[in-house]
């Protein structure tokens, strides 16, 4: 292809979360003033706007879990809650201007690529139809809620919701409550509502590694360090960056070191628990670091509660009034919450995408999510995901990934700017190959040790997690190698 006059294509982002944000800023930072983000909510914020249950907070240190390029020096604790994330998210999107590129409300239905004009146009359920010529998905990779169909569940006349989409409305003060799930989300918020209810059912299907979570607010004085001296802030992130980052090598090389680890949560729960049957019941009996592995001061305190009855048998049934056990028992609940997760693994479903020829994205991807470098898929020309396949982390922040694949897609597009009008198409046999070398790097990992997690996809498969460090990642995706790609011009021949 001959390089014409420079020209920035026109950009479509789907999701205001820290994806969808950050590749704004990062593209309006390189010139880019063609950009639309689109948002199925009326608020931006993704995942962090969801989740509002109450102890809602990050397990992951706030100055790491923030955008590298808009350090916030006032971060009030290490590890911020929700309010706090979702005011810094709101305070990014005014900073950098983006609220005039916003269309809210605006879910996304299909997005369909034409090779005869290389345009992406995307029509969303509520009758809207935009177009450009690079299409960004950042839709993230939990937020869309499960609810298993136990049987029965229509028939419940009770108050159910899931913890992404809290009722806040409902005032669970003296109900007897039924709390489904015992991951990341249930155990923020379990110890938030123990002491208000009359009653808590927690029915636990495998039990979570839980240590300590090492919190604790920040004095004025060192918010104020932190702000005049801007040097000590880059040091103490680099610092968690780096304390994070050797948990890798626990996770990939040293797993005896996470034996150390597993017997410090059998202490937690031996120190605060004091029921032995709930003791026994709340260490899990599966390899440490298999699943997510949470942090949390108060989780054995709130199990340790009288009124807190933890229940390991399997629910067989929901009927009008409660929930029913295989054990034939039945146990009344004014409202059942559901903490069961996300569909982690349909990526970017339900949306319909089609490619080149009319493929559709759910077709290709029917026996597995996979992209090169987690952001690109052969036959999908100018589609660029971020927290695509195999980019989720266990040991770091996510933001670090996030950011080292808006440097790649902001490289992306500066190469497709040299040629205006073309499509760029990972090339099949380089897709194929990365994509071998990641599954061969998760060969025999921590997370294929036989418990059930949102990582493995129906086949399987490891669809969600990088596999190494994340400077490695960052590495990979330096800069776009455009000897990966295929670039064409409009197809005009009919
Ligand atoms: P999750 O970790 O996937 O946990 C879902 C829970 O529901 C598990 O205990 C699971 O049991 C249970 N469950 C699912 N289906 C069930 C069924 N049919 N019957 C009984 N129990 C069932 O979901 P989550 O707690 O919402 O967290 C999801 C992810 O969100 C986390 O992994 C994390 O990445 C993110 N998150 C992050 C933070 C943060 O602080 N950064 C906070 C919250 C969430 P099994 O374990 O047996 O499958």
């Amino acid at each position: 292809m001959k390089r014409r006059h420079q020209q920035k294509p026109s950009v479509i982002i789907i999701g205001t979360g820290f994806g969808g944000i950050g590749i704004a800023i990062q593209l309006k930072l390189a010139g880019y003033s063609d950009i639309v983000l689109l948002e199925k909510a009326s608020r931006v914020g993704g995942t962090w706007r969801d989740n509002t249950y109450p102890g809602a907070a990050c397990d992951v240190q706030s100055h790491l879990y923030s955008y590298s390029f808009e350090p916030k020096h006032d971060w009030s604790r290490k590890f911020g809650a929700q309010p706090e994330i979702q005011a810094y998210m709101e305070h990014c999107v005014n900073k950098y201007e983006l609220a005039s590129h916003i269309h809210f409300n605006q879910a996304v239905a299909e997005a369909s690529f034409n090779s005869k004009t290389n345009q992406w146009t995307v029509k969303t359920e509520s009758g809207g139809t935009f177009s450009a010529q690079v299409l960004i998905t950042a839709t993230g990779q939990l937020n869309r809620p499960a609810i298993p169909d136990f049987p029965g569940l229509k028939s419940y006349k009770g108050t159910l919701f899931h913890s992404a989409r809290w009722d806040h409305d409902y005032d669970l003060a003296g109900k007897r409550v039924a709390v489904i799930g015992t991951g990341a989300s249930a155990i923020q918020f379990v110890p938030a509502i123990v002491t208000k209810v009359s009653r808590l059912d927690l029915y636990q299907r495998s039990a979570a590694w839980v240590l300590p979570k090492p919190d604790r607010k920040f004095s004025g004085t060192e918010q104020s360090l932190f702000q005049k001296m801007p040097f000590w802030d880059r040091l103490y992130r680099s610092m968690i960056y780096i304390k994070n980052e050797t948990r890798a090598l626990a996770f990939t090389r040293f797993n005896k070191i996470l034996d150390y680890f597993s017997q410090q949560a059998i202490k937690e729960a031996q120190t605060h628990v004091a029921d032995p049957e709930k003791r026994k019941n709340i260490v899990p009996d599966y390899q440490f670091g298999c699943k997510r592995i949470l942090i949390s001061n108060d989780w054995y305190p709130a199990i340790n509660q009288p009124h807190l009855d933890l229940i390991t048998d399997r629910i067989s049934e929901i009927d009008e009034t409660g929930v029913i056990t295989e054990d034939g028992k039945h146990r009344e609940a004014d409202a059942i919450i559901f903490a069961t997760g996300f569909r982690a693994s349909e990526f970017l479903s339900p949306l319909k995408i089609y490619g080149r020829d009319g493929s559709s994205l759910n077709d290709v991807w029917a026996g597995g999510a996979k992209a090169f470098k987690g952001i690109t898929v052969s036959g999908f020309p100018n589609l660029f995901m971020i927290y695509g396949p195999n980019t989720n982390l266990v040991h770091n922040s996510i933001l670090y990934m996030l950011e080292s694949q808006f440097r790649y897609v902001v490289s992306a597009l500066d190469a497709l700017a040299k040629y205006p009008g073309a499509a760029m198409d990972v090339r099949e046999d380089r897709q194929t190959r990365y994509c071998q070398v990641v599954q061969k790097g998760l060969e025999g990992s921590l997370w294929d040790t036989g418990c059930t997690s949102w990582y493995m996809n129906a086949q399987g498969q490891n669809t969600a997690n990088w596999p190494g460090f994340t400077f490695s990642y960052r590495f990979a995706t330096r800069s776009v190698d455009t000897a990966d790609y295929i670039f064409t011009d409009p197809d005009v021949s009919n």
